[in-house]
């Protein structure tokens, strides 16, 4: 798969009416994304060993969507079997009064990922220029210059030695329904269900309008965004995989150099 298939190119508009939800337009047999998918998960914990044993350079995933877009359900899949000490999952909530005191990047920045790990970030930086923006949370004189201090930021992070991958996992507002009724009708899936999904659903226009602007001004040749078909889960994984594995490819780690000849070395 061409990995720039999926990749907003930096200056060109989100337009994300104009782009599918649907992977099947891009692939049409599953079984075969399936196993494809399996290899490259393979691939990606090969390279997870490297990159935590050079420990010098970091990879941060950004997972933005609407609800149930599948954020969980991509870092669960793309992740198993990986070490577990070498991925750091952060999912970001409603910001505490601590929080609320310093900058919107202070609490972002703390969770980075440090030389060698590989983070994830479950929401991101990106709410403060989403749901900030939908519920007036800030005046807009104050979350559009937020535009700008991401790139900033990130381009911060990037020249630090950290690459950046930005999903955002398009789903359609018909599989939203689908994927919320699931959640209503399994009751092992109830949980995931809360009333305060149907207010936001309510605002699908005004996210969707948020989102157009946030990843059309934020997606940049350091940090780009990536719009992924996500109507079908098998689709979605297996473009992220490939994105991941492609970038991990390129970033090259490698084993550390040992100082010591292995031949020489006599344990009693
Ligand atoms: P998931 O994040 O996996 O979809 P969830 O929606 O159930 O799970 P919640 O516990 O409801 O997660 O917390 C996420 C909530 O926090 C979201 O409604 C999100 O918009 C909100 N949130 C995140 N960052 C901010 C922010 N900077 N300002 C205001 N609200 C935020």
């Amino acid at each position: 798969m061409n990995t720039h298939l999926h990749r907003l190119t930096p200056g060109e508009p989100a337009d994300l009416a104009g782009r599918p939800t649907n992977g099947k337009a891009y692939h049409d047999d599953r079984k075969n994304a399936e196993r494809r998918f399996h290899r490259l998960r393979k691939e990606l914990i090969q390279w997870q060993r490297v990159l935590w044993a050079e420990g010098r350079q970091k990879l941060l995933i950004v997972l933005q969507a609407m609800d149930a877009g599948g954020k969980d359900g991509t870092s669960r899949a793309l992740f198993q079997g990986v070490n577990p000490q070498g991925v750091n999952v952060t999912s970001f909530k409603v910001p505490s009064t601590r929080e609320l005191a310093h900058d919107f990047l202070w609490r972002i920045h703390r969770d980075v990922p440090a030389a060698g790990m590989i983070g994830v970030f479950n929401r991101s930086q990106y709410e403060d220029v989403l749901v900030v923006r939908v519920h007036d949370l800030v005046p807009e004189s104050v979350w559009r210059l937020r535009y700008r201090q991401i790139n900033d930021f990130e381009r911060l992070l990037s020249e630090s030695g950290t690459r950046i991958l930005k999903f955002y996992l398009h789903i359609s507002k018909d599989e939203q329904r689908r994927r919320f009724q699931e959640r209503i009708d399994q009751p092992d899936k109830n949980f995931k269900f809360s009333v305060d999904d149907l207010k936001k659903r309510e605002e699908w226009s005004q996210y969707r309008a948020a989102y157009e602007e946030a990843l059309t001004e934020c997606s940049t040749e350091w940090a780009p965004w990536y719009i992924i078909p996500a109507d079908q889960k098998w689709y979605r994984n297996l473009a992220i995989a490939e994105v991941v594995v492609a970038t991990l490819e390129e970033m090259n780690p490698r084993f550390p150099t040992i100082d010591y000849d292995p031949q020489q070395v006599k344990i009693d």
